[in-house]
């Protein structure tokens, strides 16, 4: 193992240990794998699937059992490097890819890693996270990032991931117009990779006045509100033939139902949002008249090299709106869930 000399025995983690609760705890620095590297963490991003296991202790099938450290959007810098690892050295600069895969199954020899399932994803039980100064992650989960990429824009590759994983899924191409419901971070980063990637334009939906806005700011041409009006009916106001495209971030049944009829024929609508409501009704001609693809999005593969390519050149304080020290985990979480209309992306510092 090289470089470890600067690196101290014990570190500070966040460990969540009851609804609600958590708690900063000295335990020893992991000591990284043959395959492995110790990052230095320097940023990490609260997301949505950590507010849940704060608040609910489970999502579906995963149950926190024990204590558990919460944050996979994460970011750092490599201190320690196991033998076997080439292409990172201590000083690295880098961006952790959280789901680390098998390799070996169907699903990852066919390219599509994010279905493996011997998956160990951060912070998902039983696997611990990236509130912690340090963490050990295999070496081909961990990307090196560019001198001029600052730490938050790369742990924000993680959740810009899932929006060009579901670009790519959506079959998206350049000129083509889009429609995206729930303008969440995942939701206004969909935005942001549309654009990026060619969208012509991208009409959006959601509740929350800020979230518009900043969906405007990132690219949107037209922000519908919710509560206001139906996503369809602007759609077909201004294009009658319908959108190429369409996206569902919002994880509602709502969202779901006002994109399908905003589509055009040969439309393709791929669907991110978890939503543990039933679907009301699904006219099925709609699908077969108009020949709609309903596709879903599973997190991602093959997104790391691009997703920061393109985060280069994305200012994600338009995103991040609170930043709290590792000490004040409990409080980044208690921040996120509560302040849902005014806080849009949360990041700790576990150096701070
Ligand atoms: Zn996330
Ligand atoms: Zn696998």
């Amino acid at each position: 193992m090289a470089g470890s000399s600067a690196v101290p025995k014990t570190m500070k983690a966040a460990y969540l240990v009851g609804t609600r609760q958590v708690e900063i705890r000295e335990v020893p620095v992991p000591a990284p794998a043959p395959d492995e590297v110790l990052v230095r963490v320097e940023a990490v991003g609260v997301c949505g699937s950590d507010v849940h296991y704060y608040e609910h202790g489970r999502i579906g099938r995963y149950v926190v059992e024990g204590p558990l450290i919460l944050g996979h959007e994460a970011s750092g810098v490599v201190v320690a490097a196991g033998h076997l690892v080439k292409h990172l050295r201590p000083g690295q600069r880098v961006a952790i890819e959280p789901g680390v895969t098998c390799g070996r199954c169907e699903a990852c020899k066919s390219g599509r890693y994010n279905l493996c399932p011997h998956v160990r994803f951060l912070a998902t039980p039983p696997v611990d996270g990236a509130f912690a100064q340090y963490i050990a992650h295999r070496a081909d989960f961990v990307h090196p990032i560019p001198d001029d990429m600052s730490y938050e824009q790369a742990a924000m590759v993680e959740p810009f991931s899932v929006a060009l994983h579901a670009i790519r899924r959506s079959g998206m191409r350049p000129g083509d117009r889009v429609a995206i419901a729930g303008m969440g971070p995942v939701g206004l980063l969909t935005v942001a990779a549309a654009r990026r990637l060619g969208a012509g334009d991208v009409i959006v939906s959601d509740t929350v006045d800020k979230r518009l806005q900043l969906a405007l700011q990132l690219g949107a041409s037209e922000a519908v509100h919710a509560k206001q009006g139906s996503l369809a009916a602007a759609v077909r106001e201004r294009w009658p033939e319908g959108v190429d495209v369409a996206i569902e971030t919002a994880g509602h049944p709502d969202a779901f139902a006002s994109l399908l009829p905003a589509l055009c024929r040969g439309g393709r609508l791929a669907v991110v949002g978890l939503s543990p409501l039933p679907l009301k009704e699904l006219d099925l001609t709609q699908l077969t008249d108009g020949e709609i693809d309903i596709v879903g999005v599973f997190r991602y593969a093959n997104t790391y090299p691009a997703g920061i390519q393109l985060m280069r050149e994305l200012d994600v304080w338009n995103l991040i709106t609170d930043t709290f020290p590792l000490a004040e985990t409990g409080d980044a979480l208690e921040r996120a869930r509560t302040q849902k209309s005014e806080s849009v992306k949360v990041v700790v510092y576990p150096q701070a």
